[in-house]
């Protein structure tokens, strides 16, 4: 049984050694010619991590993470704690997996340490996936076609294979930017730091934690625009944009954004939700399937998930089996991966409401909801099993 997926970001890479875990041979093809360290922190939440160990990553990915206590919710102006939230050792023992927060690069080479080279194609842009009743192909741009049983599209926001299966569409803008910035943790050692927070304020929510074992604080400022911003990791931002955008922001915050070097502005675009993922032997994963604004972290999280439920799905398939393991694999993954985006897009718009009675109505359900359960709104999500068909949401 040979697979060949197409994009080796997280998605890809985790779809990749699930595969391969069940059996199949596995060709991963990726455009860009060497991996390099794109990105800046990401969270990854016990949904995900719990998914990591039984691929067998878990302890290399760990490694380089840093494990917070706790995660603060606070005021934009003055810093005051709303709520917060257990993440350390409780969450591990509650979910069964630890919260990480994770330099992307790190992420991203533990996942790649664990896939055999000559599996890797890399430098190889696919122009055209296409498929017969017993096979599907992937057309690369130097004109070589590869044939496979099944194609797993995990080519990210921008997905051409999305519009391939189910035509035009366009990733949309999310009205929201954001300034990132990494800092060594020296430079803010005396503005003494929760280990993950997230400041609230009008149009605006700012959020900082520490990675890469707490070497790095990792710094995500986002705020609402109606100018179109460039989707990208490496767009520079002009020398301090970002105090301007957080003006009369609490000094602490101000300090955070002074001291960051480098910062990189990025605009936060998304898909459209999709009723069905996959046609015959073809199938979306990831952000080409359900990109998401990344104000409940999950991003990554539902594309690790996907991996997990399409191994589980195609375990002990045929080749005639495929497009019927590919409706199981979208049928447990399409509305909770949907309801994530619905719950992240929300997130967002209780994170940034105006200064006065709705904040301070949204600040007070918080500090309720926080005095009665030891965890996050979102962890309802986390303790779901993907691979439990009795758990699925
Ligand atoms: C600001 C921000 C913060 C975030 N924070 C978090 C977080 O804390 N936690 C979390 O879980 N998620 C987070 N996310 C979401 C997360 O980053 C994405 O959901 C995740 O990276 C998607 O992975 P992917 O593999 O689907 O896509 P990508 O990482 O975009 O990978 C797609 C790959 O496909 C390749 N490719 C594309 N087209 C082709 C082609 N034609 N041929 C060959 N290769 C191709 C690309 O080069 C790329 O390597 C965040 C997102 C943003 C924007």
């Amino acid at each position: 049984m040979r697979a060949i997926v197409v994009g080796a970001g997280i998605g890809g890479l985790a779809a990749t050694l699930s595969l391969r875990r069940t059996g199949w041979d596995v060709t991963l093809v990726e455009r860009t010619p060497h991996f390099t360290e794109v990105g800046a922190g990401i969270q990854l939440a016990p949904n995900a991590t719990r998914v990591l160990r039984r691929l067998d990553v878990l302890d290399a990915v760990a490694a380089h993470a840093a494990r917070p206590s706790h995660v603060s919710f606070r005021t934009w102006s003055d810093g005051a704690e709303i709520c917060r939230y257990a993440l350390g050792r409780e969450a591990e023992e509650e979910f069964g997996a630890p919260y990480l927060l994770l330099h992307r690069a790190d992420l991203h080479k533990a996942l790649t340490a664990a896939v055999p080279p000559e599996a890797v194609h890399l430098n190889t842009t696919v122009v055209d996936i296409t498929q017969d009743d017993d096979s599907a192909y992937v057309t690369t741009a130097t004109g070589e076609r590869l044939r496979a049983d099944l194609v797993v599209a995990a080519d990210g926001i921008r997905s051409a294979a999305r519009q391939w299966l189910f035509g035009k569409d366009e990733a949309v803008f999310s009205g929201t930017a954001a300034y990132r910035a990494l800092l060594p943790a020296e430079e803010v050692a005396d503005l003494v730091l929760p280990p993950l927070a997230a400041w609230l304020g009008p149009d605006r929510h700012f959020v900082h934690y520490w990675v890469r074992r707490g070497e790095l604080l990792n710094v995500v400022a986002v705020f609402s625009t109606e100018a179109v911003a460039q989707e990208s990791w490496t767009a520079r931002a002009e020398p301090g944009e970002q105090l301007s955008e957080f003006t009369g922001w609490d000094a602490r915050v101000l300090k955070v954004l002074e001291r960051a070097g480098q910062v990189f502005r990025y605009g936060i675009f998304t898909r459209p939700p999709l009723p069905r993922w996959n046609v015959g032997r073809v199938t979306l994963l990831g952000d080409s399937a359900h990109a998401m604004v990344p104000f409940q972290a999950q991003g990554a999280a539902q594309a690790i998930l996907d991996a997990a439920v399409l191994g589980d799905a195609l375990r002990n398939a045929t080749p005639a089996e495929v497009p019927e393991a590919l409706d199981h694999y979208a049928c447990r993954r399409v509305s909770a991966a949907t309801s994530m985006q619905a719950r992240s897009a929300q997130a967002g718009r209780d994170f940034h409401l105006p200064d006065g009675p709705e904040a301070e109505a949204r600040n007070t359900r918080m500090a309720a909801h926080a005095r009665e359960h030891r965890f996050m709104p979102v962890a309802t999500a986390w303790g779901t099993d993907a691979l439990d068909r009795r758990t699925e949401g």
